[in-house]
């Protein structure tokens, strides 16, 4: 080799070297990083092929479980047919339960409770999964019926936070049940079936609109307009003439259907939902879109959990709950006792006290998230917010003007759980409800909280949360279910 030549090779070793070093500490910043840092990636970058098959095939069920039950009565009945497939029997106060017996709590037909019996019973704690099956939508007033100008209408109360102008111009189904003085009932659901009618609340043209479109959204549509169009034909009479007679009509076909009069209605509970079914969203399939996923999204997978739960450690329970929607209020809601009344059944059982079981307890508050939405990012606090794919979101407290109306997780609990979802390869997430004073809400974990347990949110994100059609993402509802899963089946903390 000349020495030219020598020369130039030696400079070439010295980049290499200099090029070498340059990479080490590439590595050790990247090492650094890894270590001490969060890697916030799309979960779609952390699971494998089979589970997104999986978490796809999942989601099969829970479209099915959409379409089927759109009030919490719906979800009830569904609830108590699956379970008993499975060997859940009512709870009986009398008999004996042994560990792996499974047992259920028909609160009214309106919340139910599930539990499957742990091999230490309930003396060191019960883990509780709580969902609600309550979704936003139209209820009728007592008195509902009315006809204006050849119309029949019917008049709505809204049930929950609902923005009034989505409501308007978009098929509506009718369900619920009406009770008879006697006490008999007849159950409704018309608009559901190919070929059924269906039922809508109109809005006015744009050509007329100029008045009603310069006033602001909350404004536009009146909750007192949110009147629903059930028919445009009356009674044939003689003359052409005589009262009342497209509300007659309307009359007519419930009590040729339903053998009801309109007082019956005043002893009803009828919901105006979306028509419209669950439906794959994308080009890619990825989003399920679907009226009342808030928070049946929650609900399948905290019932499909239990339905799937193994002998747990320690007695594992499902609520899905009513009224959450309305502050949780009122008999079928979390706010009420039939949670404690049910666990104190088991503690008695046990021989223990009931305020010790909660004391000693752990809950996911399975309910919703508001996911990202970069067409409303001035909502959001991009850092501290959950994303559609990035799996279940762990949410340390909700609420609203500085954690007002929340259960605030204490750090200890949110370590176990994150070390749970961790142990068990579920893909997770945290963040808040939007922006510091963007708003907020609340869910039923500081109902649950206040009997001395151990409480934190877990649920799926949503997009266009309480809108006709929310939503999710199925990778993130598969989540959910792996997530409550590991919960009853793995023992943490205490
Ligand atoms: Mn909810
Ligand atoms: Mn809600």
């Amino acid at each position: 080799m000349a020495k030219k030549e020598e020369k130039k090779a030696g400079k070439k070793e010295d980049a290499k070297m200099e090029k070498k070093s340059a990479a080490e500490e590439k590595t050790e910043v990247d090492r650094l990083r890894e270590e001490l840092l969060i890697n916030r990636k799309n979960g779609f970058f952390s699971v494998t092929d089979e589970q997104l098959k999986e978490a796809d095939e999942y989601c099969e069920g829970y479209k099915e479980f959409l379409d089927l039950c759109k009030t919490e009565r719906e979800c009830v009945a569904y609830a108590i047919e699956k379970a008993e497939k499975r060997g859940f029997r009512e709870l009986d106060s009398n008999a004996v339960y042994r560990p792996g017996d499974k047992v259920y709590f028909n609160n009214r037909g309106k919340s139910i409770i599930l539990a499957v019996i742990g091999k230490k019973g309930c003396r060191e704690g019960v883990r509780i999964s709580a969902a609600h099956i309550d979704s936003p939508r139209l209820d009728l007033k007592p008195y509902p019926l009315y006809e204006s100008n050849d119309l029949a209408l019917l008049k709505s109360h809204y049930y929950g936070g609902i923005k009034k102008y989505q409501w308007t111009a978009i098929p509506l189904a009718m369900h619920g049940r009406i009770v008879k003085k006697d006490g008999s009932f007849v159950d409704v659901r018309i608009g559901e079936e190919p070929g059924e009618p269906q039922f809508c609340v109109t809005d006015l043209l744009p050509h007329l609109g100029a008045e009603q479109m310069s006033k602001p959204l909350s404004k536009a549509i009146e909750g007192e307009n949110l009147n629903i169009l059930v028919g445009s034909r009356p009674v044939r009479t003689e003359t052409g003439k005589g009262e009342s007679l497209f509300k007659l009509n309307v009359m007519r076909l419930l009590n040729e259907k339903y053998g009801v009069t309109e007082e019956d209605l005043v002893s009803s509970e009828i919901e105006f939902v979306p028509a419209w079914h669950a439906q794959d969203m994308g080009f890619d399939r990825s989003m399920i879109g679907a009226y009342g996923h808030d928070d049946r999204v929650c609900a399948y997978p905290a019932l499909t959990a239990i339905l799937d739960c193994k002998t747990p450690e320690h007695t594992a329970i499902t609520v899905l709950a009513d009224k959450e929607e309305v502050g949780s209020e009122g008999n079928t809601g979390l706010n009420s006792s039939f949670l404690r009344y049910f666990v104190e059944t088991l503690a008695q059982q046990d021989g223990v006290e009931a305020r010790d079981v909660f004391t000693r307890s752990q809950c996911l508050s399975a309910d919703v998230c508001a996911a990202y939405d970069p067409i409303y990012a001035s909502a959001y606090e991009p850092a501290n917010s959950c994303f559609l794919n990035n799996g279940v979101s762990v949410m340390k407290y909700t609420g609203s003007r500085g954690k007002s109306g929340t259960s605030d997780a204490s750090a200890e609990f949110m370590a176990q759980v994150r070390n749970l979802l961790f142990q068990n390869d579920v893909l997770w997430q945290t963040g808040e409800l939007g922006k510091v004073d963007a708003g907020g809400g609340g869910t039923v974990a500081m109902f649950i909280a206040n009997l001395n347990v151990d409480v934190v949110d877990v649920g799926v994100p949503v997009l266009s949360m309480h809108a006709p059609l929310e939503v999710t993402a199925k990778l993130d509802i598969h989540m959910a279910y792996r997530g409550f899963k590991a919960f009853f089946e793995t023992p943490i903390g205490k």
